[in-house]
């Protein structure tokens, strides 16, 4: 009987803690990012997706979090409210953002995320924060491979539930062994092993992923984009308010010279430039 009356009173409070975790998240979604307390709990956290694996952009050493990404949400929470030691950073890999930002595993997204109309069904952007290009890294003594129109016959990797992948499908998949994997990085390691004949994603990540000390000299970017990727700061359906906060806060960020500080920053050693006709973007209206 007592370990019955324990096991209910458990049961009891996991529900509890459940509901007041529902509970906050709707304060968030409602503006409550605003003051410091609501979007991430009761302890004025906040819970920002980020990648672990793309150097320069989002990526994890030790306990260390750095990149682009890092930098412009660790900005823009700062003017929401948050200052960095309130930032709890989670990993968000390209095929679970949707998912992540359903269930309230995270609050917001700064992950390479790419505004599409059919990730805009199922969660909102604010944004544009960066336009890249989606382009092709091969080995450093490739030449037959110059675009995307010359993969026929070639293995191509690209990752999961990204938009890369996704434009190989529906464009240039005649002849093209498609490889996913979760990460980019997985699949750099493998046209470094000689598994693939070619990695694609946006140019911006495959820069950040070039210019590593184990890759640096052995792969080279082709350098011909052929998408445009609006990056945006993925939010729950229905987050107008934060929706709108966030972009005076995108537009501050560029207005007052740290966007370009941060691009500078985090592609040093890169060789990378970004698109001058699409950088830095306007930011397109809430939702
Ligand atoms: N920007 C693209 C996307 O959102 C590719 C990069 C990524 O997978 O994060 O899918």
């Amino acid at each position: 009987m007592r370990k019955r009356t324990t096991a209910l009173l458990a049961l009891a409070a996991t529900a509890a803690l459940t509901l007041s975790a529902c509970s906050s998240a709707d304060v968030g979604n409602q503006g409550g990012a605003t003051t410091g307390t609501g979007t991430g709990g009761a302890s004025g956290s906040i819970k920002i997706g980020v990648k672990f694996d793309q150097p320069g952009l989002g990526f994890q050493e030790g306990d260390k979090h750095t990149g682009f990404d890092v930098d412009v949400a660790t900005y823009v929470a700062g003017k929401l409210g948050y200052s960095a030691d309130k930032i709890q950073w989670v990993e968000s890999p390209s095929a679970q953002r949707e998912q992540m930002l359903q269930t309230g595993a995270v609050d917001m997204i700064f992950a390479t995320y790419s505004i599409t109309d059919e990730r805009k069904k199922v969660v909102d952007f604010a944004g544009p924060y960066f336009v890249a290009g989606q382009d092709l890294l091969v080995a450093q003594d490739n030449t037959d491979i110059t675009g995307p129109d010359s993969l026929e016959g070639k293995n191509l990797c690209s990752v999961t539930g990204s938009t890369s992948a996704q434009k190989i499908k529906d464009k240039y998949s005649k002849g093209v062994n498609l490889l996913e994997r979760p990460g980019y990085a997985e699949c750099v390691t493998a046209l470094v092993a000689g598994q693939v004949d070619a990695v694609t994603t946006d140019d911006i990540i495959l820069a950040g992923l070039a210019a590593t000390p184990a890759n640096k000299g052995k792969v080279k970017i082709v350098g011909a984009p052929f998408s445009t990727e609006r990056y945006g700061v993925g939010l729950p359906k229905g987050s107008k308010d934060t929706c709108e906060k966030v972009n005076d806060a995108i537009k501050a960020m560029i207005d007052d010279g740290t966007w370009q500080e941060l691009i500078t920053k985090n592609t040093e050693g890169t060789g990378y430039t970004p698109n001058k006709d699409e950088n830095p973007p306007a930011q397109d209206a809430c939702a």
